[in-house]
């Protein structure tokens, strides 16, 4: 099943990137397996897939024991300052930070650790009041209070989309975030790349890609439904 699922997602972005005229390497697929049991996240590594998206700290780092140490953790959900130490030296990119005093604390957890973080800003770029995240009037300012921060790398920019009917909706929202990040890195601040745009979910994907998503976070594609109720 996730094999196939997994064969169907490549496909797609494949003709997603053909339509956005873009490369395939220029886009990473992650699989997001939050809520799912590592035997079908084994499963998606056998089938190819060494990036693997969660949104809990400890479900990350429960998984990540369990599994290949070649996999690379993206954290995508929110992050509380509380369990930064549980996170630095394991995620290999951070995509949820919204604040300077979160970033501030990775910094410090960072060089306790010895170690470099590498980061994405979390941008709510439709304003939606249920989720985390700054406005894109706010993005630029916190980009440069946390690329003045030693042990962490901003390296771009993410967002999570409204949930709509139809993905086409979402396009003016991840044009949004690309222009943004074009913005941002005319301005050429030290420590900050830029190059990563992360958007883009089962539901919209394939717009994301066209609009210039670099990183893709495809849960229920790959893995199924997920079932909170267990
Ligand atoms: C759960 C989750 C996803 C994946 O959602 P699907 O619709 O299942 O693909 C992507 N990004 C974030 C931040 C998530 O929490």
């Amino acid at each position: 099943m996730v094999k196939e699922n997994l064969r169907e997602v490549e496909r797609r972005i494949g003709e997603a990137c053909a339509r956005g005229g873009r490369s395939r390497d220029e886009v990473c697929l992650i699989a997001v397996s939050k809520t799912k049991p590592v035997e079908m996240l084994k499963e998606a590594y056998e089938a190819g897939a060494h990036v693997f998206g969660e949104n809990k700290v400890q479900e990350l780092c429960e998984k990540y024991d369990q599994l290949p140490a070649d996999i690379d953790w993206h954290l995508i959900g929110h992050l509380q300052r509380n369990k930064v130490k549980y996170i630095v030296g394991k995620a290999a990119l951070i995509h949820s930070v919204d604040s300077l005093r979160l970033a501030q604390e990775i910094s410090r957890e960072a060089e306790k650790k010895g170690v470099e973080v590498n980061i994405l800003i979390e941008v709510n770029v439709a304003e939606e009041e249920s989720k985390f995240g700054v406005s894109v009037a706010e993005t630029e300012e916190l980009v440069r209070e946390a690329a003045a921060l030693p042990h962490i790398h901003v390296q771009g920019l993410m967002t999570i989309a409204p949930q709509v009917e139809k993905s086409e909706e979402n396009r003016p929202v991840f044009h949004a975030l690309k222009k943004l990040a074009v913005d941002i890195k005319m301005k050429n601040i030290d420590n900050v790349s830029m190059d990563v745009l992360s958007m883009g979910m089962t539901g919209d994907y394939e717009t994301a890609i066209e609009e210039g998503a670099t990183m893709v976070r495809v849960g229920t594609g790959i893995f199924g439904a997920r079932n909170y109720a267990v």
